[in-house]
């Protein structure tokens, strides 16, 4: 089988696989309660989880890193938080026509709830997004400006850092979707200067339910929890609570520590290999896939055409054949890609399409499995026709 479909998940790594069966087996207690050795163990293994996803973020604090389920739940959490506590009527959260559903409908539900207005920033012909654009539509009344750091369609890496400074200038804070970044490349917080960025663990190798969501301290340390209950507490009386410093404050409830050490075994794997090896290596599949994929007669290549510009994530379609029916056709020789609209419905009425077709690359891809792919193209191409 050849796998082509890592913006959706990617596979795990026995070593990822084996610190799951290794905590269940040997450390297997629940954290920051037990005074006993093995909860201790436990309660160490999720924290030293959190240094790590720090050091791979290059975030300042540890406290700054708070576990989430993923992407989704962080971005639902921002907005059902920060959201609600800071945007008001007339206010504008700014986001751009290339987000996937889950950098677009919490913040819809927030601004209907609210009475706020959701703008979006336009796309240049190339699928970058038209940063003139941004700053025009950037004002005083922006409060939240929500951009994803990669995309999951274009194979487009935004300019977050430039986009911050301008968020900043106006007042707004400045979140990033790290979905289909994370995983791929030196990730810097401090250096982009983002207030938020979240990502998910199932994307980078590790286990699906666990994700992240980094914030900076003083904008985090402001915040009011969501959810109460365990864990997050300090004192508790009969008709008020006091609760934990951060990161705890916000991690109501046993978390999930087995997630937590998984992806924590993801980032060393990662780490091991280093983020600059795997970035370099996805370019040169992307180097060497793209221009084949370009090639193919009545093929569109949606995104940056230049394989300099584009990420490992190359979404496409086929003239003569349907993006569902190319997948099904591609499936049956083994080799798995994602047709459909992405969770991106708005891109996709942008683009004036309904679906593409989608590959998107890991570590563990290879040339030869692009040349097959190409090959097997080649022939379902001449059995529709
Ligand atoms: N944002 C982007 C850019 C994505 O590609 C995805 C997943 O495909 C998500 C957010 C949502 O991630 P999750 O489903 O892990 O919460």
């Amino acid at each position: 089988m050849i796998y082509f479909d890592n913006a959706a998940t990617s596979q795990k790594p026995q070593f990822v696989i084996d610190s799951l069966v290794d905590y269940y087996q040997n450390d297997n207690a629940n954290v920051h309660r037990g005074i006993y050795e093995l909860s201790e163990r436990a309660t160490n293994a999720y924290e030293q989880a959190r240094d790590k996803v720090q050091n791979f973020i290059h975030a300042k604090k540890r406290e700054e890193v708070l576990f989430t389920r993923g992407t989704t739940e962080s971005l639902n959490w921002l907005a059902s938080t920060y959201g609600a506590e800071n945007i008001k009527q007339g206010d504008e959260i700014l986001i751009s026509y290339m987000e996937h559903h889950s950098n677009i409908v919490p913040w819809q539900q927030l601004a209907q709830r609210v009475g706020a207005n959701l703008k979006y920033i336009n796309l240049k012909a190339d699928g970058t997004l038209d940063l003139a654009d941004a700053e025009e539509k950037m004002s005083d009344r922006t409060k939240i400006v929500s951009v994803t750091h990669a995309s999951n369609v274009l194979g487009v890496v935004n300019p977050i850092k430039e986009l911050a400074q301008m968020a900043h200038q106006h007042g707004a804070i400045m979140i990033a979707d790290g979905a289909q970044s994370a995983p791929h490349m030196v990730i810097d917080v401090q250096d982009m200067n983002v207030d938020f960025f979240t990502f998910s663990g199932h994307k980078m190798l590790g286990p699906t339910g666990i994700g992240v969501l980094y914030g900076k301290y003083d904008v985090l340390n402001k915040m009011n929890p969501a959810q109460f209950g365990g864990e997050m507490i300090e004192l508790v009386d009969l008709h008020e609570a006091t609760f934990q410093p951060l990161p705890w404050r916000f991690e109501a409830g046993t978390p999930n520590i087995a997630g937590a050490i998984g992806l924590g075994a993801a980032v060393d794997y990662l780490t091991n290999i280093g983020m600059t090896e795997v970035e370099a290596y996805e370019q040169s599949l992307v180097s060497y896939a793209l221009p084949k994929i370009k090639k193919i007669p009545g093929v569109t290549v949606y995104g940056p055409q230049d394989s300099e510009h584009h990420s490992g994530v190359i979404a496409f379609n086929l003239d003569s054949v349907h993006a569902h029916d190319l997948a099904t056709a591609l499936d049956q020789e083994g080799i798995e890609v994602r047709a459909g609209h992405h969770c991106t419905q708005p891109l996709m009425r942008y683009l004036g399409i309904a679906a593409t077709v989608r590959v998107s690359l890991y570590i563990y891809n290879t040339r030869e499995e692009i040349d097959h792919f190409i090959d097997i193209i080649g022939k379902i191409k001449e059995y529709f026709n």
